[in-house]
């Protein structure tokens, strides 16, 4: 066992397209070429693999430039027949050795990682019998015992086991959510039912979040098929129920696999004749087919395409030479390998347990939150909370913003108000952040309050970066004691864990704040404690991405360099990330703070770079990245050490980066934080705890801190967390960047960023 440095890497994405295969090609090229190692395209999956020629070309740094942005895959993919037979691999190995290439990356769904399992326990028989028959020599074998492989996997189902989200999974949903947004505003204003089917195969994965996100109101996944024959009168039942409540629209989303228990497919335009003839009403049926794979990837596709094939090349460099096949997948937000077939077995397992109608089996083979975000999902779309037992001790929970406004706001309050209604609660929305707590605008809210809310964006109860103080404490108080609240949601941003976090150390004196308070972060900046992301954050960094897109384009005839300025106060969260999903070529963010010697350095690069044939620069900022070198100065720098080679031109983002509706991603999560905050204010006050918390993902897991932490975990200065995770990325950030590999641009240049 030895671990070598692969002589040649191939590449290939393989089976359906999605969104983010792009930048995983270009981080596997620019990897791989970075660290010296020659890349080859292998175009049009395996069938290309298999026809060899110029089907296997060798790639440049700039071979995948300017793609982060594209749908797709510019190498092509196919469905194979040819590679599934000895005799196709036969030849496919063949072509690998004619390059020389003995590693391979494969993007592709469970069929493609089999067929490149497979392709690499026969090599050392396939590449015996070219030698039986004369076509290559003994030392060619010698020279490549070995085939290593390594998967990603390039899927907007998101059916894999492996990795929290495959790639394409996320844009898919921004598809599914935008369509159905539309369609809901359409249906409410004429009264209308529509039944919408999304992609997917066995995996309800799409429907579920799509219907989650967008607050349907009857969903049909493959995991969990209805549990009782009358189905169809049941969902006619509520959906009529629903309609009585004041719901204008209906909606039903169904997976494509969709099916009854006894595993007889359901039909779109089954389910719409029989609502139809229940309802009374036309009701139009809207089959979404592949504009879920189309369009530009979300942020997050470009990143996850982006850090995983950056994983790949660096595990096939890392590893040894006779390893299994792995998988580079993603939990939470950590790069995991796990062999690779052991992957496709487990996914195998929920299609199997769908198979033998073992749908308790199934549901839990897709894990923990899939099974609590469905559970959330059937509390959502009921018609009406279930009425309380009686003797049930009713409590009183107070729902409030605080900080700046951030998307999903509305989507957490939605779930919170719904939540806690259904567990049989009383629910007050507080308005206007802490100033309405001081002014006791506090009123209460019913399960029809909050509809529509999932998928609005602004925030509708209101909100402000108000923190208070010392003298509005007593007014505060008063408040709590008035409307007798029993515990507190603040989901927001800084002022809203500051707050509350005074509000905790004043209880000695004020004996009213002595109720849980829970924090839920809300925030564009993603700048607070215990949660590795915040609501509004994933909407911003869409908002930037697609903005940098236009800005980018507007260009074309130009040479021009931008220099965007974002937001996130003194957190750098989005510049870099926007900086990763965008390919900017510098990134400046506070943490790292901006010296004159490096903008001596950007003024060379961008000047070596324009006079020789760059056409594009593009640095992004963070706003407070430094006070002195602003936006504006570094314009002018750049435009004058320029001189004529290029021109420059700043754009600050500004407001457009909180406002917007919030992408699924924020909705979704603001659901699943909101639902565990409100049970867990309601176990603290059962417990007469008045302790504060407050909540957030980390890694795959949601997490509850005690508010005590807060000044521990925090730099209270610049606002953020003392730990912040994303930072391990800038130097995969600043690689990947490069004008051109490292090894070949003048050694004074070779650190951009
Ligand atoms: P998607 O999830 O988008 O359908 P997939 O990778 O599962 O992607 P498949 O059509 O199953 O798509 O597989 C793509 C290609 O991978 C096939 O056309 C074939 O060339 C190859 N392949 C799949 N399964 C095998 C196998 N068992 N042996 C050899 N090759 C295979």
């Amino acid at each position: 066992m030895s671990v070598e440095k692969p002589t040649r890497l191939g590449i290939l994405t393989s089976g359906g397209d999605a969104q983010g295969m792009n930048s995983a090609v270009r981080a596997i090229v620019r990897t791989a070429l970075d660290r010296g190692v020659p890349v080859y395209a292998i175009l049009e999956g395996y069938q290309g693999l298999v026809d060899g020629g110029d089907c296997i070309q060798s790639m440049t740094w700039d071979s995948v430039g300017g793609i982060l942005h594209r749908g797709g895959t510019i190498i092509g993919t196919a469905r194979s027949d040819a590679f599934r037979t000895r005799a196709g691999r036969l030849q496919a190995a063949w072509n690998l050795l004619e390059h020389g290439i003995d590693n391979l990356v494969i993007i592709g769904g469970d069929g493609s990682l089999t067929g490149a399992n497979l392709f690499r326990q026969e090599w050392a028989g396939l590449l015996a019998e070219l030698v039986e028959k004369g076509l290559v020599n003994q030392e060619t074998i010698t020279e490549h015992p070995n085939l290593k492989i390594v998967g990603l996997v390039g899927s907007i189902d998101n059916d894999m086991f492996g990795t929290d989200m495959t790639i394409g999974a996320d844009s898919a949903l921004h598809r599914i959510t935008e369509a159905i947004d539309a369609i809901s505003s359409t249906a409410a204003s004429h009264q209308r039912a529509f039944v919408v089917k999304v992609m997917g195969r066995n995996c309800g994965y799409l429907a579920l979040m799509g219907g989650l996100a967008t607050g349907a109101d009857w969903v049909l996944i493959p995991e969990s098929p209805p549990d009782v024959d009358n189905w169809r009168e049941l969902m006619c039942e509520r959906l009529i129920a629903g309609r009585k409540a004041g719901r204008r629209d209906t909606i039903v989303v169904m997976a494509e696999g969709a099916h009854d228990r006894h595993g007889n497919y359901i039909g779109s335009t089954e389910v719409a004749k029989t609502l139809e003839e229940a309802m009374k009403e036309e009701v139009r049926v809207t089959v979404l087919g592949h504009v879920q794979r189309g369009g530009a990837p979300s942020a997050f596709d470009r990143n996850l395409g982006t850090l995983l094939g950056h994983a790949a090349v660096e595990s096939l460099l890392s590893s040894d030479s006779d390893i299994e096949p792995q998988l580079i997948g993603l939990r939470g937000n950590h790069i995991t390998l796990s062999p690779l077939m052991e992957c496709v077995e487990q996914t195998h397992a929920v299609a199997n347990a769908i198979e033998e109608h073992n749908y308790e089996k199934a549901l839990n083979l897709r894990g923990s939150s899939f099974v609590e975000a469905f559970q959330t999902l059937r509390t959502m779309l009921r018609a009406l909370p279930r009425q309380p037992q009686p003797g049930h001790n009713r409590l009183r929970l107070a729902v409030m913003h605080a900080g700046a406004l951030a998307p999903g706001m509305n989507s957490a309050v939605r779930a919170a108000v719904r939540i806690g209604l259904d567990r049989g609660h009383i629910m007050l929305g507080v308005r206007n952040g802490f100033q309405g707590l001081i002014d006791n605008e506090i009123f209460e809210m019913n399960w029809m309050s909050v509809n529509g809310w999932a998928s609005r964006g602004g925030c509708e109860l209101g909100t402000n970066r108000m923190m208070p103080s010392g003298k509005d404490y007593y007014h505060i108080a008063r408040s709590i004691e008035l409307q007798n609240i029993q515990g507190l949601l603040i989901i927001g941003g800084w002022a809203g864990y500051e707050g509350a976090f005074q509000m905790l150390k004043a209880q000695e004196n004020y004996p009213a704040f002595n109720i849980p308070i829970v924090c839920l972060p809300a925030t564009i900046d993603n700048n607070l404690p215990g949660s590795e992301l915040s609501i509004g954050a994933d909407t911003a960094l869409n908002s930037i991405v697609g903005a940098v897109d236009k800005i980018k384009d507007s260009a074309v005839a130009l040479k021009r360099c931008f220099v965007v300025e974002v937001m996130g106060r003194y957190c750098g969260y989005l510049a870099l990330m926007s900086g990763l999903a965008t390919g900017a070529e510098r990134v400046y963010i506070d943490e790292e703070g901006v010296r004159l010697k490096d903008l001596q350095i950007d003024v060379e690069g961008l000047n070596y770079g324009f006079s020789h044939g760059k056409r594009l620069g593009l640095i992004i900022r963070s706003e407070n990245a430094n006070l002195v070198y602003n936006t504006a100065f570094m314009c002018s720098l750049f435009e004058e050490e320029g001189h004529d080679l290029y021109d420059v031109r700043q754009s600050i983002l500004g407001h457009l980066q909180q406002g917007g509706i919030p992408s699924p991603f924020d909705r979704i999560q603001a659901t699943r934080l909101a639902t565990r905050s409100i049970d867990y204010l309601i176990d603290q006050v059962e417990k007469s705890s008045s302790e504060g918390a407050f909540i957030g993902l980390q890694g795959k897991e949601i997490k509850f801190h005690n508010m005590q932490d807060f000044e521990r975990l925090v730099d209270i200065k610049k606002q953020r967390p003392k730990e912040q995770w994303w930072m391990d990325l800038r130097p995969i950030a600043s690689t990947l960047a490069q004008p051109s590999p490292r090894h070949e641009i003048p050694k004074e240049l070779a650190q951009p960023g």
